[in-house]
């Protein structure tokens, strides 16, 4: 059969269903992912030796006859391969561990070539489980895979042998390597000096060298930054030149009033925000931007500003967060800002809330806040939108997303604020994010104490819960104690681990307070009530799992203890203890760690001293690099695999190239091969 560069991998010969499904495992669908998937390292075998010449310690490659073969069985029962391998300098013994159909497949008489590591073993100088290739003879010229070059190692899963697959990716790219074509313009090629994409492809599997290798892997992490780049690029130029938004200006008397009706003085950097805002919501340009800032330093009314300027143009505005607590706070909230203050109805739309019933009336502008609910419910409107926000943006699938701007789009589009507390280094958004404008809360709202935090080791344990019993016994203070994170979705076992946690402190530890156990395997009104409780001090102490709720406010809770601390990334911790420390009284965080890794103390306890989201996002990003960095499912960055996003002169590299060609060509006029690529891809992204 033609296999295309799209056809299912399980069509390429000697893979089949069982095969294919292994791939599929580790994200390999299509001949083109298989081409495309990149060894994490090389092993060096390209030092040649003869037999006699070899040297414990090295890692060499000879070639020899095989003149013995069988297996062994040690003293303690471990069974062994022993070989002798002979060309005309020398002979070595060769032995493999617990290989038994190696004395099956390599036959005395054969030309093999071994690549590995040479050792002592007792008193002999043996090679110790070499990669092994047969060859048709000693002479033989033909390209090795698995021995005597740099070969690759690729991460494998169960049932899938790091060889096979090498074979299976060399014989992808004799067949079907030709049929991938150039993608970038010439005159980018040589301005960067830079790779074929066919040169690359086979060079990062099979390099001839270091220098080979460099320069595939170069190409290619350039080639992700550039679409990367490109597309958010092309959202933004669609986005301002095919659609338009109502234009909600808002007069500086309309601001004022909004401004007075708060129950507090906005942080500087929220009335910077909310001027970011105002005035792009005043042009017919859609907006499009992003806040970022920490939990509770206050974006709920920097977004009602924006949804006060809809209403007051006579249009309605959204607010969609990611669960049913939050849209119940942020609707509590925009019911004092907007309601009571200023008579603009505010709708909570959830699971339950009821289809058609009482339809609000919809001439009148008004507000509409819910869970993912409001794209299904037909309370909503869908036209007359002025403002649409989305809180924890990245929290929704990208089909919800796509849903939302379906049913609100025509040829008008309401503007689009997205709110996050992810904190993401300032260059890395404005690269991922390029298709935004980003405004940043950066303080907290004054009034607010930094977070008193300790991390504490394991003998220190009983003292801290003694401390806190303390703090508890008699006042009003609250405490939450987030359990260990075991995977990051709410998996069974997680909720397990909270589980048997909330039982052995309710029982032991603090069988004198009253503790509740917080899940999201709850049912919502489960959840609701329990946190209601916890709110009215019925609870002195809540038990959760880490990634229940992270934007609850519970003002009088200022404790926050969590478990098995050096599971989590400095930005996840920080959010978590953005939990507490949402009045004016102290409050303290506590990271318990039992772990004896060295590293890990020094990288908790920037947390004693830094307080601020962004900084600890640097930091956790110097340290443990971008894929841990925010979680892989919460941080709403796409996933890589050649280019590293702090790859700064890469970056800059691939924005130079993007704006070289866009510039006087913004509809990519001259190159429609890479037109239509990026159109491809930016189909599905709002
Ligand atoms: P975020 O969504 O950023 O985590 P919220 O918008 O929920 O934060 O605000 C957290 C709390 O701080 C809310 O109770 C809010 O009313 C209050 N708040 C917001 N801005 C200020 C301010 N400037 N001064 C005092 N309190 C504020
Ligand atoms: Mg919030």
């Amino acid at each position: 059969m033609e296999l295309s560069l799209d056809s299912p991998v399980q069509y390429l010969p000697k893979v089949g269903p069982t095969m294919a499904s292994r791939l599929n495992v580790i994200g390999i669908d299509t001949v083109y992912d298989l081409l495309t998937y990149i060894p994490f390292r090389y092993n060096d075998y390209s030092l040649v030796s003869p037999i006699a010449r070899v040297q414990p310690g090295e890692t060499v490659t000879v070639t020899g006859v095989l003149r013995s073969i069988s297996t062994f069985v040690t003293k303690n029962g471990k069974r062994m391969q022993t070989a002798k391998v002979q060309d005309e300098s020398g002979t070595i013994d060769v032995i493999w561990f617990n290989q038994p159909y190696l004395v099956k497949t390599l036959h005395v008489g054969d030309t093999l070539r071994l690549s590995g590591n040479v050792n002592w073993f007792g008193k002999a100088i043996v090679f110790q489980a070499p990669e092994y290739e047969i060859l048709a003879s000693a002479a033989d010229g033909e390209q090795s895979l698995h021995t005597g070059r740099l070969v690759p190692v690729y991460s494998v899963t169960d049932g899938l042998s790091p060889k096979w697959l090498r074979g299976r990716i060399d014989f992808a790219l004799k067949s079907y390597l030709p049929l991938v074509e150039e993608r970038l313009p010439e005159s980018i090629i040589a301005k960067e000096h830079l790779m074929g994409i066919r040169d690359a492809i086979s060079a990062i599997h099979f390099p001839d060298s270091d220098l080979d290798a460099a320069r595939a892997k170069e190409r290619l992490a350039f080639d992700e930054l550039f679409f990367l780049i490109l597309r958010s690029y092309e959202r933004k130029r669609l986005w301002e030149t095919e659609y338009t938004a109502p234009k909600l200006p808002l007069t500086p008397a309309d601001r004022d009033a909004f401004t007075a009706s708060l129950p507090f003085t906005l942080t500087p950097d929220q009335q910077t925000a909310i001027g970011d805002i105002i005035g792009d919501i005043a042009r017919s340009v859609p907006m499009n931007r992003l806040l970022e800032g920490d939990v509770g330093s206050g974006k709920t009314v920097v977004a009602a500003a924006a949804m006060f300027a809809a209403v007051k143009n006579g249009t309605h505005a959204i607010l969609m967060a990611p669960t049913q607590i939050l849209a119940e706070q942020h609707a509590a909230t925009l019911r004092m800002i907007l309601e009571t203050k200023h008579g603009i109805p505010v709708h909570l739309i959830i699971g339950g809330t009821k289809q058609g019933a009482s339809l609000p009336h919809h001439t009148t502008p008004q507000v509409f806040v819910g869970t993912h609910a409001l794209l299904t419910s037909d309370l909503v409107p869908t036209d007359h939108i002025g403002c649409v926000a989305i809180d924890e943006q990245q929290r929704f699938g990208v089909k919800q997303r796509a849903t939302l701007r379906d049913n609100l789009r025509g040829t008008h589009v309401p503007h689009q604020l997205l709110m996050t507390a992810t904190p993401i280094p300032r260059t890395i958004a404005q690269t991922v994010f390029g298709n935004l404008d980003i405004s940043v809360l950066h303080t907290l709202p004054s009034g607010r104490l930094p977070v008193k935090t300790w991390v504490v080791p394991k003998i220190k344990r009983q003292r801290a819960y003694e401390w806190i019993r303390k703090e508890l016994k008699g006042t009003d203070a609250q405490a939450f104690i987030v359990c260990p994170l075991i995977e990051e979705s709410e998996s069974l076992s997680t909720v397990k681990a909270a589980s048997a946690e909330y039982e052995r402190l309710k029982k032991t530890v603090f069988s004198d307070l009253s503790v509740a156990l917080l899940h999201g395997r709850m049912k919502q009104q489960e959840k609701t009530d329990i946190l209601a409780k916890f709110r009215d001090h019925t609870y002195q102490i809540l038990v959760s799992t880490p990634v229940v709720e992270v934007g609850i406010d519970i003002p009088d809770a200022t404790i926050m203890l969590i478990e098995a601390a050096e599971r989590f990334g400095l930005s996840q911790l920080h959010q978590l203890r953005g939990r507490v420390g949402r009045s004016d009284k102290p409050s303290y965080c506590l990271l318990f760690t039992e772990t004896e890794t060295p590293e890990v103390l020094p990288r908790l306890k920037s947390l004693e001293t830094t307080h601020n989201g962004p900084d600890l996002a640097e930091i956790d990003f110097a340290l443990r690099g971008p894929g841990d960095l925010f979680g892989t499912r919460q941080h709403g960055l796409p996933a890589l695999t050649v280019a590293r996003l702090t790859d700064t002169a890469m970056v800059a590299r691939a924005k130079a190239a993007v704006r070289d060609i866009t510039a006087g060509d913004p509809e990519l006029v001259r190159f429609p091969h890479l037109r239509q690529r990026v159109k491809r891809d930016t189909i599905d992204e709002a």
